[in-house]
């Protein structure tokens, strides 16, 4: 449940969350090369070799507002991260949560929680705790008076097109008005009455998402998911949430080996990724222009990064594994970017 206690919390937030080896990892003997040291520090202790050959491990530390190790709840991430954020979308506020990270280190897991698809027995993901605690506010807080009405959009960016969940992967027209409003034509905005409600569209946005695909990782991973909730006064926007689960940012796509299409995903996705760390620096140094332009996913999102009442979290995932090394430096030298002013 929502505590109303306040944290002080700044306009961007970067965390950084690790999680467990898993079997296929133990199985292969992989190492776990990033340790936890207190509550804002992660170090790689990456394998190298010298030129005798012999071994020899670098350390490497990185700083963030918050560092969660492998035993960290949906939960603990969620406190530290998306709940204090919530109340800000009462105030009239736009609220971003961003899950970062390879593919497989646990973006879907930290979002999606039990309504991913197929972690059946694991606790719930930051989308369901968004949800309880908009209503919870909605219920038993002064905000009871305010005649809102909640709404939930779910939609993927793949490809630099847009496609709606909750609409069989209707795909659908962004346009930019005169006054620079960005608009999705046609993203069905369902309201929602209860959290239940708002679970079932996650769940029906998720089964859109996977289907007709024979390996789950295959499409989802190349593009980016954004769970929306929104809320309304008599028609007219008064808030927004947004929690984006971002296509994995692996460089697997420029290899040699990748076919043309492969390297066409992993380029969109690179402009993506890049669009989205600059727009985000922006919000934070206050810069009064936002390159929100240079991709589809900082365009749909752009309310987010512009006005005095935007902020916006990101959690990292890394996986343990020295397997995974030089991806999770990249995902941490991301991270510490967007962070940095
Ligand atoms: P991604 O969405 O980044 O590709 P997933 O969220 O699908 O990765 O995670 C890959 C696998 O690892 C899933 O089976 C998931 O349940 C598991 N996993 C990820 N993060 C954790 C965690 N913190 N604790 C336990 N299992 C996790
Ligand atoms: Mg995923």
């Amino acid at each position: 449940m929502f505590k109303l206690e306040r944290r002080e919390h700044h306009r961007i937030c970067v965390c950084v969350r690790k999680r467990p080896l898993n079997q296929r990892e133990t199985t292969m003997k992989d190492l776990d090369i990033i340790t936890i040291p207190s509550d804002n520090m992660v170090m790689v202790h990456e394998s190298k070799q010298k030129v005798d050959l012999t071994r020899y491990l670098e350390n490497q530390t990185f700083c963030f507002d918050h560092a969660f190790d492998d035993q960290a709840s949906n939960e603990l991430v969620y406190q530290f991260t998306a709940q204090p954020l919530v109340e800000s979308i009462f105030r009239k506020g736009m609220a971003t949560c961003f899950a970062y990270g390879q593919t497989g280190s646990g973006k879907t897991h930290t979002m999606g929680g039990a309504f991913s698809g197929r972690d059946q027995d694991c606790s719930k993901g930051i989308y369901a705790l968004v949800a309880q605690d908009v209503f919870f506010l909605l219920e038993t807080s002064a905000y009871e008076k305010m005649d809102l009405k909640v709404y939930g959009t779910f939609f993927e960016i793949y490809g630099g097109k847009v496609y709606d969940l909750l609409n069989w992967k209707k795909k659908l027209q962004v346009l930019e008005d005169g006054n620079q409003q960005i608009q999705v034509i046609g993203l069905q905005e369902q309201e929602v009455c209860c959290v239940a409600d708002m679970l079932n569209l996650v769940e029906l946005g998720n089964s859109c998402r996977t289907s007709g695909q024979t390996s789950v990782n295959a499409h989802s991973s190349r593009s980016h998911a954004v769970f929306q909730i929104i809320l309304k006064s008599q028609g007219k926007l008064h808030g927004k949430f947004s929690l984006v689960d971002l296509a994995g940012n692996e460089r697997g796509a420029d290899t040699v080996k990748a076919n043309r299409k492969r390297q066409l995903e992993g380029a969109e996705i690179n402009k993506s990724l890049l669009a989205l760390k600059e727009c985000i620096r922006a919000l934070g140094q206050n810069k009064s222009h936002t390159p929100f332009r240079s991709s589809k996913l900082t365009q749909v999102l752009r309310d987010s990064f512009i006005g005095q009442n935007s902020s916006t979290c990101m959690i990292a995932t890394i996986s343990p594994g020295m397997a995974s090394c030089e991806n999770t430096l990249n995902t941490l030298r991301y991270a510490n970017r967007v962070k940095e002013l």
